[in-house]
């Protein structure tokens, strides 16, 4: 394509680019397709020859719009927003163009000076102290833009992990960095995205989960605690991500109270504020931020809420030189005539290359100005206001938790299964999309109101559509709970299109999601087997290995797991372990009367105690939903690795059983199997 066609294209393309988004309201926003539907569509092998641009522009409508996710359309209420907008795409046109990469200064002068001069102007407004800006002279703070909020958790976590290494090797000279490395324990709330757990996972560090309190806030009395006991134990408390906006309910963590603990504490305080970060915008608003002084480092997402479309976060910290000492390697292809005059942004994240991404961020801030935007944030929280009055005036429905900012959590009053049914059903008609949260054992539908194009009639509409729906379900619902576990064949399970859509949406911290073999990632098997025992030797009236040794007490599900275990030679995940902890609490227990009876873990109706929590979400086993549970428990059947000449009905059987065994009389939820 020569420049001539590019001009005469590049028209074309805006334009088309402008009617879907002006049109995109009557797109249907969830696609109706089966995995796999595209193969198709299009030929087996890459082009010969090169093709005419009209044919390639044709495909868009005929094999790509089918599958896609209208993330921009006013009924798209699922995760968080990730809007865009026209000043943000042009500033990308415009990088995309220059493709040029900005790790050093020297790379690209412009990259880097305009990236520190947005993330000081974001900073400030915002309200961040002066301390995390590259003007302030008594720091060595600033803000540098990351690809995206699991990576600048990940990169502070590595940063704590830095500065807690070479403390200890102070007062302990003789213990090298992997031993101190194994103490270390870092902290995050159980209402976490599942990117600070991740951090850990790669960072080969413990990560504890701290129970929120009745607002789903981390408090600073149950983090002492926490921290008492890891010293006690001889770990080292070293980094805590306090969430602000919690993906689950939107919920936020008291800085005020755990800030000045991690000061106390030498632990690094990282914020992670992806979506509500955008909303401290309006000053009205930045009560959450309160103790924010406290932290080593914060990161929000503009290319969430603030229309810098995806990527773009914004992450600060107030010591540069921590990232230097994480990052520092200085090949001599990279040394400049200015090194150590100008900021390298290569020493301040992972990879060594970064896009142009600040001039997307300095299109939208100048084209919209700071009331531009407040007055955005303003009009969504006003939209999700408005809903939340929807969702009160129908005494079917409950309002789940407390509405911050532009998220709702509403849920049909009653069993799970029908709010997880209702959810269902509204995303396989694909008029309006959601996903669902479990807060504190309750299924909830999350639902966001941001996007640019939504009007309140929009909402009005929506609203309809989820109580119609609702009647439905509703009407459908009194099947008893045993006859809805079905027999369902293994092989049947894992090409199940619902199935399918279940571990889709069930990609929200805290919801339901399946343990198996892609889980399981970097601890040893000693490791696991230790903390095993351990966990076991905690629970109530069952002591664990170590006091029983020789003894009959232990239960007999362990013996068979660890040996089961021992002999897969697999390396099992911080979840897999939870989930072995908690398949062992339920066969210790039996039978199914105890589950009922068992005053601790069925008070409000079939909550879990909230110590297992992470592990032990409910599974409802509506019809559609034997398969969930079916493949949740495979990892238990496991334990039975050693017998391999297990048959194909037996190991059905023992599912089947398994279900049964774990099922509530009362609510129909499996409960235990993870
Ligand atoms: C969205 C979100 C994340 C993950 O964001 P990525 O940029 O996709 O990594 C992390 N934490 C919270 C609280 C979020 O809402």
């Amino acid at each position: 394509m020569d420049y001539d066609e590019y001009r005469k294209r590049g028209k074309e393309m805006v334009d088309y680019i402008a009617d879907y988004l002006e049109g995109i309201r009557d797109r249907r926003v969830f696609p109706d397709v089966k995995p796999g539907y595209m193969c198709d569509l299009v030929p087996k092998q890459a082009p010969q020859q090169g093709e005419q641009w009209v044919d390639v522009m044709a495909d868009v409508e005929r094999v790509i719009m089918p599958g896609v996710t209208h993330w921009q359309s006013p009924h798209m209420h699922a995760y968080f927003p990730a809007l865009t907008s026209p000043p943000s795409m042009l500033g990308d046109m415009l990088a995309n163009a220059m493709g040029c990469l900005g790790f050093t200064w020297a790379s690209s002068p412009a990259c880097t000076e305009l990236e520190m001069i947005v993330m000081d102007w974001l900073g400030q407004m915002i309200g961040l102290p002066a301390e995390f800006l590259h003007s302030s002279k008594d720091s060595h703070g600033g803000g540098v833009i990351q690809t995206t909020a699991s990576e600048a958790t990940f990169v502070c976590l590595l940063a704590g992990r830095t500065e807690a290494i070479s403390r200890y090797k102070k007062t302990c000279p003789d213990l090298d960095d992997a031993e101190i490395n194994s103490r270390l324990v870092a902290y995050c709330s159980d209402q976490a995205h599942s990117s600070v757990e991740k951090a850990g996972l790669i960072g080969l560090v413990k990560m504890r989960y701290i129970e929120t309190d009745s607002q789903l806030s981390l408090r600073g009395d149950k983090l002492v605690e926490a921290i008492r006991r890891d010293r006690q134990k001889g770990l080292i408390p070293f980094f805590l991500c306090a969430t602000l906006g919690t993906t689950g309910a939107c919920s936020f963590d008291n800085l005020s109270e755990i800030g000045p603990i991690c000061r106390e504490e030498e632990i690094w305080m990282h914020v992670d504020a992806a979506y509500a970060g955008t909303a401290f915008i309006c000053p009205e608003f930045r009560h959450w931020l309160k103790g924010v002084e406290f932290a080593d480092s914060l990161a929000f997402n503009p290319s969430k809420w603030m229309m810098v479309h995806f990527d773009c976060t914004a992450m600060w910290v107030k010591n540069s030189q921590t990232l230097h000492r994480t990052f520092n390697v200085d090949p001599l292809y990279l040394q400049h005539e200015n090194s150590g005059y100008a900021i390298d942004f290569m020493h301040w994240q992972i990879p060594l290359s970064k896009r142009f991404r600040a001039l997307k961020l300095w299109f939208v801030l100048r084209s919209y100005g700071v009331e531009g935007l407040q007055a955005h944030v303003r009009e969504g929280v006003r939209l999700a206001s408005k809903f939340e009055e929807m969702v009160h005036s129908d005494p079917r429905f409950e309002v789940a938790a407390p509405r911050h900012l532009g998220l709702i959590c509403f849920r049909l009053r009653g069993d799970n299964q029908l709010t997880e049914k209702l959810l269902k059903r509204l995303n396989s008609n694909g008029r309006i999309h959601c996903v669902p949260a479990s807060l504190k054992g309750n299924y909830v539908i999350r639902f966001t109101v941001t996007s640019t194009h939504t009007r309140l009639d929009d909402l009005t509409r929506d609203w309809s559509v989820i109580k119609e729906t609702a009647s439905e379900v509703l009407a459908e619902s009194h099947a008893p709970i045993q006859q809805q576990l079905k027999k369902t064949m293994l092989a049947e399970t894992r090409r199940n299109p619902v199935f399918g859509t279940s571990l889709l949406l069930a990609n929200s911290p805290m919801s339901p999601k399946v343990v198996d073999g892609s889980y399981v990632a970097i601890f040893d098997n000693k490791d696991i087997i230790t903390g095993l025992c351990q966990e076991a030797g905690a629970l109530p009236g069952r002591p664990g290995p170590k006091q029983s040794r020789g003894q009959a007490t232990q239960p007999q599900a362990l013996r068979r797991r660890v040996r089961g275990m021992l002999m897969s030679g697999k390396q099992y995940s911080l979840d897999s372990r939870m989930d072995i902890v908690s398949t062992m609490a339920n066969s210790a227990e039996g039978e199914a009367e105890d589950h009922e009876t068992s005053g601790e873990r069925w008070e409000r109706g079939c909550q879990t105690p909230s110590r297992w929590k992470r592990s032990a979400s409910m599974v409802p086993t509506g019809p559609d939903d034997a398969n969930v549970a079916h493949l949740m428990i495979d990892d238990v059947i496991q334990e039975d690795d050693d017998e391999s000449d297990d048959s194909d009905e037996r190991y059905h059987q023992r599912i089947r059983e398994t279900v049964a065994r774990n099922a509530c009389r009362k609510c129909g939820n499996i409960v235990w199997v993870k």
